[in-house]
């Protein structure tokens, strides 16, 4: 969906980012280019500098990189203007993250895909089943992720479901990612780095609670013997 050629073939080879398969099957049934098209999204909004994290988009070699390891196609040479048209989309994928309903969601996608001349295009290109690609013949890098991108928010929102796009709830990460699970549960960009990082947070602060309250009532029981060692003096 994001390219005329090569990335169909890449998502088939790369795994996804935005959840890996849950052992329970997959809850929330969406098209494979969908799923494809929003790795990219949450991809792009964590490129975005935070208090520990420098700029990913910060000059137009670090574009080429993320439209390399993307596989966007038929950008062609990155300007500048790109880079520009990036991060301005980048800042609108974010502001749909941070929408608090799919209303609020619904006005910023529909103007994402308008500026970006969205034109739907059934292709079998390259020997592929028929899919569609939703940016238009020629579009620039910015204009391309704003139409398939933004296409594939409002999927999300159609499909009832605009609160599964989240932000990790670990206290120093913000990362953003699309909540996959059947119940919409998961909290953390990553259980195996955030959500184990403070389970493992937590475990320590109970087991410290317990010590605490352990030693608590040593000294207790050591106070009455010695009381009753002074009783019997
Ligand atoms: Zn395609
Ligand atoms: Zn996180």
């Amino acid at each position: 969906m994001l390219c005329a050629t090569r990335y169909c073939r890449a998502a088939a080879a790369t795994a996804p980012v935005v959840a890996g398969p849950s052992p329970e099957g997959d809850p929330v049934q969406i098209p494979h280019d969908t799923r494809r098209a929003l790795d990219v999204v949450v991809a792009l909004v964590n490129t975005a500098a935070e208090a520990d994290q420098p700029d990913g988009l910060s000059d137009i070699g670090a574009l080429r990189g993320f439209v390399q390891e993307y596989s966007i196609s038929d950008v062609g040479d990155l300007s500048a203007r790109d880079l520009a048209g990036v991060r301005t989309v980048r800042g609108k994928f974010a502001q749909v993250f941070a929408s608090p309903n799919p209303r609020a969601a619904s006005i910023l996608i529909n103007e994402l895909v308008a500026t970006a001349g969205t034109t739907p295009q059934l292709t079998d290109h390259d020997g592929y089943d028929w899919h569609v690609h939703y940016f238009a013949p020629g579009a620039s890098v910015g204009d391309h992720l704003a139409a398939d991108g933004g296409m594939a928010l409002a999927f999300i929102v159609v499909s009832g479901e605009q609160e599964r796009l989240r932000r990790c709830e670990a206290p120093d990460c913000r990362r953003a990612f699309v909540d996959l699970s059947r119940n919409r549960s998961r909290r953390y960009c990553d259980s195996r780095t955030c959500g184990n990082r403070l389970h493992v947070a937590a475990y320590r602060a109970r087991r410290k609670e317990a010590d605490a309250e352990a030693s608590e009532h040593e000294e207790v029981v050591h106070r009455s013997e010695q009381q009753q060692d002074a009783d019997h003096g």
